[in-house]
């Protein structure tokens, strides 16, 4: 079997601007050059696996079946401009819940690594919270990309490979 290389994203901040606690899709604004990058990605035979927390649901500020309806409209988005989605998997909880899948901790890793033979050392993860980069490191993913669009310490970008402004940004640091 061949092993997929993944380019593990998250969600808020990354492909849509984060407003907090994003649940409705009018208020769902993807960020431009998203879908240009995640071509990019496709034609470098790159698979797309979305990893996000949304404790908002844990909180109760927003239900499951709002994240359902919202993750069918964005994968459909996606779909319009060709590009599949494979798999998109989120931590419902609180941080209080103390979970296995929350960021930094590596549940949703674990269950893509379940359903799907990856390659991690091919792969990529790509957020904007310094918990996305501890999310690689923990779960021996290669590489890790910073999107750096709020202040953030010196030694919380040093622990990333590459800190950029955008996603579109990472079309000139991934190539092969
Ligand atoms: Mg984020
Ligand atoms: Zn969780």
């Amino acid at each position: 079997m061949i092993n997929k290389k993944v380019v593990f994203l998250d969600r808020d901040g990354v492909i849509n601007k984060d407003t907090s606690y994003v649940s409705r899709i009018e208020d769902f604004e993807f960020i431009d050059g998203v879908f240009k990058a995640c071509l990019h990605f496709k034609k470098l035979g790159f698979e797309i696996i979305i990893v996000t927390n949304q404790s908002g649901i844990g909180r109760a500020y927003f239900t499951q079946d709002d994240f359902n309806k919202l993750n069918e409209y964005m994968k459909k988005e996606f779909l319009k401009n060709s590009i599949e989605i494979l798999d998109v998997f989120y931590c419902p909880h609180k941080p209080e819940d103390k979970c296995e899948c929350r960021k930094p901790k590596t549940g949703m890793i674990n269950q893509a690594l379940n359903l799907y033979d990856i390659d991690l050392k091919n792969s990529w993860m790509i957020g904007d919270k310094i918990t996305d980069i501890e999310l690689a490191i923990n779960s021996n993913i290669k590489n890790s990309i910073l999107i750096s669009n709020t202040p953030m310490k010196k030694e919380e970008k040093s622990l990333s490979n590459f800190v950029v402004n955008s996603l579109e940004e990472t079309i000139n640091i991934i190539k092969e």
